[in-house]
């Protein structure tokens, strides 16, 4: 590094930190920046862009460019240079503007008069905040020197953005985490909250991004990067399992990665305080993280980013250090999520806001299990959120407020009561059967997959639990749980369920469902891979204890086991061999069996409804997995956003399958079910009873709702809708059920 430049940067920085300390406004402040910039780059333009909205970029300050444009001057995202370096999160340097790909001449800035361009944006941990841009009339390209000098003033921007250095002047930063915004994302657990923000991983804020002792900032850094040394070789000399011993090993070896350190000490060497430069580091890395295709590096970045926050914690003593009290009215948000993490929250949690995640991933089950509104893939919430902001979350509609404004609170709070009255409703029918006007009872059970989840069968009014995901105690630990474990696990399940009915499915991983302890199987579709029973049958070490820990579950009394993903008769013949082979095992051990066994199969795979008669005189009875189902029926992936709502579940085809479906089973007098998602949608309930279904298996929360709307029916006019949306040849029924329901109040 030139001795000039690494001077010209941190008197660039200092002179930089002076002004901001100066008292003034906030435009005040951004005019004498653009100006020092200007001054000390020694170019004739500096200007200030900042996001106006999610995609418009407004110019905020200049120094150079005509001033009668500042907060007039705006573009898109991606439009001009500017919009080129906001949506591309790169720099542009060119010594010809006017002849770069993407320039766009804007007549009120009077800025074709000015040949070289170098633009940056301003960014925080990832986060689009604007763009930083110098301009000169003479045509040359910026030194490598002068682009990191820029960069590390739009860093220090960005720090300053964020703690409100600008508020004052300038709607585009004046409004930053104080304005109501309303954001979009999609509903993973319905249900209404209203409460105060939570941040999983609490922002760390450097309040001293710059400093003139660099000796003094390097020590720091080490001393601080020592001390996370000791902390990870102690926590993996603890660790016990085995993903948690590679997680730290990955900490570790980043901790000790000589090219990381030397970056942040040039950082340090060109004006930045220690944590400064760590926060410019894990910037380039969250900009990198959402750009690299491969998961393994993705994951490594990650693991970079999180050892970036430990040592951001340490420097600044923010963050888990502080003792914030969780308010009392939680409202969870992170970018994504663990199960392990969640249900560790529990509970308490009055509503959840995801900015990744999907309607199948691990988290949405847990916060479905316990009831908690989620709404997921909210761009940005966890940037834009603070802690202690006041959040309302619409589980219905997929719609988060942040620091909403009284009208928003009003309609909310209408919203809110009209659920609550809803639910009294529910609970005053909870002990009443769901009998439809015609004298026709629907069997209406509970889908179950915690222990947590159990007290909800009294709260439902759920007749049993018509499908116990098993996977979830595999899923949120890190390695294969004991049989003993399980055993007690699901006779405490039994036990809880005080005689109703629980039907245990034996494990169903892969495809979305991976255990964090099993090789990752590399299948370029793993949808339709070795999943579920075929993983079971495959290698059935894991299946079989299962099997010994549910006969040992049931002490005596009754078990109900089914078997997911049954393609073909042969792979329930090999299941039921293998359950029926373990109780032979069991008796020859001299253990008490099962007083009844049911054996049945999960059809959620159209070949399985084309199955000789044979399988459905052997199965004791069939549940239809819906959401697997409705997935390869269509051919439309349920975990993919852009399909998983093309095709409606009323369509007159997939109907028409599940009446089919139905009469083989009529045929063979085998009980039938369905148990996937739609189950528990009330409209999608009558449909499936007037199609002859009459067990459904739901979420609890669906209960109320689907009895609601089944005691007030009379499935023969339901039938005769069908009937007549078919023979017009309607491709959905859903129109003529939900007009006809209007007229039914
Ligand atoms: C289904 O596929 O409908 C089902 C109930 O199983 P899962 O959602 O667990 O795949
Ligand atoms: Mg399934």
């Amino acid at each position: 590094m030139p001795e000039r430049t690494e001077t010209d940067s941190r008197k660039l920085l200092r002179r930089l930190q002076a002004t901001l300390a100066e008292a003034g406004e906030g435009q005040e402040r951004l005019d004498r920046i653009t100006n020092l910039i200007a001054d000390s780059m020694k170019t004739e333009v500096c200007s200030v862009y900042l996001f106006r909205d999610a995609d418009t970029l407004e110019l905020c300050a200049t120094e150079g460019l005509n001033p009668e444009a500042v907060h007039q001057t705006r573009m898109k995202l991606g439009e001009g240079l500017v919009g080129r370096v906001a949506r591309s999160a790169q720099p542009i340097n060119t010594a010809d503007a006017p002849s770069t790909r993407g320039f766009r001449y804007m007549p009120e800035t009077g800025e074709e008069v000015f040949s070289s361009f170098l633009g940056v944006p301003i960014q925080r941990l990832g986060e689009a905040l604007g763009v930083l841009v110098v301009q000169s009339k003479d045509a040359r390209e910026f030194s490598e020197d002068e682009l990191y000098a820029l960069e590390v003033v739009a860093m220090v921007l960005a720090e300053m953005a964020e703690l409100g250095a600008f508020v004052g002047e300038g709607e585009a930063l004046q409004q930053r985490h104080l304005n109501q915004v309303m954001m979009r994302g999609s509903v993973a657990q319905e249900g209404v909250a209203a409460g105060q923000i939570w941040l999983h991983e609490p922002r760390v804020v450097v309040t001293n991004p710059v400093s003139d002792d660099p000796d003094a900032e390097r020590l720091r850094l080490q001393e601080a990067v020592q001390d996370l040394q000791v902390s990870i070789d102690d926590m993996l000399r603890r660790a016990k399992d085995r993903e948690q011993i590679q997680v730290l090993e990955a900490y570790r070896m980043f901790s000790k990665s000589k090219g990381w350190l030397r970056r942040m000490e040039d950082d340090i060497e060109r004006g930045l305080s220690a944590e400064a430069a760590v926060e410019k580091e894990q910037s380039l890395a969250r900009t990198r993280l959402g750009t690299v295709p491969d998961a393994y590096l993705r994951e490594r970045l990650q693991d970079l980013d999180d050892l970036s926050n430990r040592l951001l914690r340490r420097l600044t003593g923010q963050g888990a250090e502080t003792g914030a009290e969780m308010p009392e009215n939680p409202i969870l948000v992170a970018r994504s999520i663990g199960p392990a993490e969640l249900l560790d929250y529990g509970r308490s949690l009055k509503g959840i806001i995801l900015e990744e995640g999907s309607v199948g991933s691990h988290a949405t089950i847990v916060a479905r299990a316990l009831a908690i509104p989620l709404v997921i893939n909210v761009n940005r919430i966890s940037t834009e959120a603070l802690n202690g902001d006041f959040v309302l979350v619409d589980g219905e509609q997929g719609v988060v407020h942040l620091r909403p404004d009284d009208t928003v609170k009003t309609a909310f709070r209408d919203k809110m009561a009209m659920h609550a009255k809803a639910q009294e409703r529910y609970a005053s029918i909870r002990n009443q059967p769901a009998q439809t006007l015609c004298g026709t009872e629907i069997r209406l059970d509970m889908n179950a997959g915690l222990m947590a989840d159990l007290p909800s069968l009294e709260n439902s009014g759920a007749s049993g639990v018509g499908l116990f995901r098993t996977e979830l105690q595999f899923l949120t630990r890190s390695n294969v749980p004991r049989r003993g474990e399980l055993a007690s696990l699901y006779a405490r399940v039994i036990q809880a369920a005080d005689g109703k009915r629980v039907c245990f499915r034996t494990l169903d991983i892969g495809s979305d469902k991976v255990l964090p302890y099993m090789k990752p199987q590399d299948e370029p579709n793993p949808a339709l891979g070795w999943r579920a029973i075929r993983v079971g049958l495959d290698k059935p070490g894991v299946m079989r204890m299962q099997l010994q820990a549910l006969i040992r579950a049931a002490n005596g009394g009754p078990l109900t086991v089914m078997f997911p993903f049954i393609a073909q008769l042969e792979e329930f013949t090999g299941a039921r061999d293998m359950l029926m082979r373990e109780i032979d095992r069991e008796a020859a051990f001299g253990h008490v069996l099962p007083s009844e066994l049911e054996i049945g199969a999960m059809l959620e795979t159209p070949s399985l409804a084309f199955a000789p008669k044979h399988f459905f005189e052997l199965a004791d009875f069939i549940s239809i997995g819906g959401n697997d189902l409705k997935q390869f029926f269509f051919a439309a992936d349920r975990e993919n956003e852009r399909v998983r709502r093309r095709y409606d579940t009323l369509n007159t085809s997939f109907l028409a399958f599940i009446e089919q479906i139905v009469a083989r089973c009529v045929e063979t007098e085998t009980p039938v079910s369905f148990c996937g998602e739609d189950a528990g949608r009330p409209i999608e309930a009558l449909a499936f009873a007037a199609m002859g279904l009459r067990s459904l298996s739901m979420r609890p929360a669906s209960i109320g709702p689907v009895k609601h709307l089944l005691r007030r029916i009379d499935l023969r006019d339901v039938r005769s809708v069908i009937t007549e949306a078919r023979a017009n040849g309607a491709m959905t029924v859903r129109p003529a059920i939900s007009q006809w329901l209007r007229t039914q109040s």
